[in-house]
């Protein structure tokens, strides 16, 4: 069974490539990150504050923050106690929210139970921060999708410019340090590259050239 990991930093722009990705190869996309913000989501929406590790895991535990998947016309809707949160999760209060319960072992227990399973049921692409080194340590194919954080910080940069917002570059370029040292060093499965991943370094590359190099390592391993 084909299965795609995809880890790399804030920014790196892994779930559009990954979904452009696999609208080409006909295959399903899962954003785990969309799963840990629906956590935060459900943890918030309970009242319980994402800090308390304890109360959070009674939560999940007691089955209060049940997320699961599922997809339509190929697209992932994220539901949470079964209900449509693909939307919700994408506020700054579902970040922030995800960021602090990702850190904590029996979120990630109970979220990569699910992640395993839906890739053994079809062929499938999956994006994150810990599924080359934790999720599916034998994938078909790991890759690490980075860009210098001045690459990631100019593009996000560029993102608000579009929404008519005036951001401040090195405030960006902080939020990406941060973030990054976040991901990095916190104690259960950080991000860091697989030592069988293969780094593709968007920084110079565009949104083709870098679709294209991903599908190129795609065609080496399926052929
Ligand atoms: O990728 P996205 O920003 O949507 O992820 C939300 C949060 O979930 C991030 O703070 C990230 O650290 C966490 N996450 C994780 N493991 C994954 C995917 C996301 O810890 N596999």
């Amino acid at each position: 069974m084909l299965s795609i990991a995809i880890d790399g930093p804030v920014g790196a722009g892994k779930s559009t490539i990954a979904d452009e990705v696999c609208r080409r190869l006909g295959i399903l996309h899962l954003d785990t990150g969309a799963m840990y913000r629906a956590v935060g989501l459900a943890v918030t929406a309970s009242g319980v504050d994402p800090q308390d590790e304890a109360a959070v895991t009674a939560l999940c535990e007691t089955g209060g923050a049940r997320v699961d998947v599922r997809y339509e016309n190929g697209a992932q809707v994220t539901l949470v106690n079964g209900r449509d949160v693909t939307g919700l999760i994408r506020s700054q209060e579902a970040g922030t929210a995800a960021s602090a319960v990702s850190r904590y072992a029996a979120v990630r227990r109970m979220l990569v139970a699910r992640q395993r399973e839906l890739a053994r049921e079809q062929p499938m692409l999956l994006d994150g921060r810990d599924i080359g080194t934790v999720v599916l340590p034998d994938a078909s194919l790991k890759i690490y999708l980075t860009a210098s954080p001045e690459a990631r910080a100019m593009r996000r940069l560029k993102q608000l410019e579009e929404k008519g917002e005036h951001p401040d570059f090195d405030a960006i370029l902080s939020e990406v340090n941060a973030r990054d040292h976040q991901d990095m060093t916190r104690a259960v499965d950080p991000l860091r590259k697989a030592a069988d991943a293969v780094e593709v370094d968007s920084s110079d590359l565009n949104f083709e050239e870098t679709v294209q190099a991903i599908l190129r390592l795609v065609e080496a391993v399926n052929g």
